[in-house]
């Protein structure tokens, strides 16, 4: 596996890749992998001839209180990693050389970052939506491969890469969960065992929302209720949303149905902050 730090070499080596007719799959990450980012590859690895991970803790999505110096990273660990999973090239630029001095050009896409966590983290999606626009110009991939887990920013990509002719397919990949339910993150090491059980009420609150819809609920306020009273059951939990929303629009919904989806966000302990998300009725495919 290379490993490339310049942006323009980055660009030279997937135009000679392209020039021997080969395709190139992307995973963009900020790094600390685990199992969620290693399927991410391989699907990569599987689906084109070369596999690229970029590893970039992007300082523009953080806000000025977020846990940018808090961001677990170990660059060797995930050389290792990452290896095994057939990538071909770790992407691995330094903030100065992504955001060269004077870069006043940002992607800001209304609409769908207005709810969620757009609501809660002015900025974020403005951050994301510049960085990834800039590592596909950089990689230039036939497909790039990002988790259904960050669902709203999953939403807010297909809209810029659609809306600026971004010459890559955008794809999706199913959350990739602990066996107890825990949505897989780097943040999770930052979770002491108190902190770890809290964690799961997240999941545990997508189950019961489910179950209940199961049982013939509908109503939004109804199940909003019953995750929240289970979330704030959990010691050192605080809500940023429990929202219903159309799968589409991310707008809130009153009434549950098929193209709703139920994100949750919560801090644990105020330090870590988690997210995760669902479909309420599971569809046929
Ligand atoms: P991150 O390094 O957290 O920015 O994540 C890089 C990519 O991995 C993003 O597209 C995430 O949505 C995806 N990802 C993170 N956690 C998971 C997970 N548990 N299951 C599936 N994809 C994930």
């Amino acid at each position: 596996m290379k490993i490339i730090t310049i942006p323009e070499n980055m660009y030279a080596w997937s135009m000679q890749q392209k020039a021997e007719g080969k395709s190139i799959g992307l995973v963009p990450t900020m790094g600390y992998f685990h199992e969620g980012h290693l399927s991410l590859m391989r699907k990569a690895d599987e689906l084109c001839d070369v596999a690229i991970v970029s590893l970039f803790v992007n300082p523009t999505q953080f806000g000025p209180n977020e846990d940018l110096d808090r961001y677990p990273r170990d660059f060797e660990r995930d050389v290792e990693l990452s290896k095994k999973q057939g990538v071909k090239v770790l992407f691995a630029p330094q903030a100065d050389a992504m955001y060269a001095k004077g870069c006043s050009t940002e992607v800001h896409v209304s609409g769908l970052t207005e709810n969620l966590c757009g609501a809660h983290r002015p900025g974020h999606f403005t951050g994301v939506a510049t960085v990834v626009t800039k590592l596909i110009n950089m990689v230039q991939p036939d497909v790039t491969i990002f988790g259904e887990k960050d669902f709203q920013q999953l939403a807010v990509i297909r809209r810029f890469a659609q809306d600026l002719n971004l010459p890559t397919k955008i794809m999706g990949h199913s959350i990739v969960r602990e066996s107890d339910g825990l949505a897989m993150s780097s943040r999770n090491v930052n979770l002491d065992p108190a902190n770890r059980a809290a964690a799961l009420s997240l999941s545990q609150g997508l189950h019961l929302a489910r179950q209940a819809v199961q049982q013939g609920e509908r109503n939004v306020i109804s199940l909003a209720g019953d995750v929240q009273q289970h979330i704030l059951s959990q010691q050192g939990t605080a809500i940023d949303y429990v929202s219903f929303v159309h799968c589409d629009t991310l707008k809130d919904v009153e009434t549950v149905d098929d193209n709703t989806v139920l994100a949750l966000a919560v801090k644990i302990d105020d330090k870590v902050r988690l997210i995760d998300n669902g479909f309420l009725i599971e569809k046929d495919n």
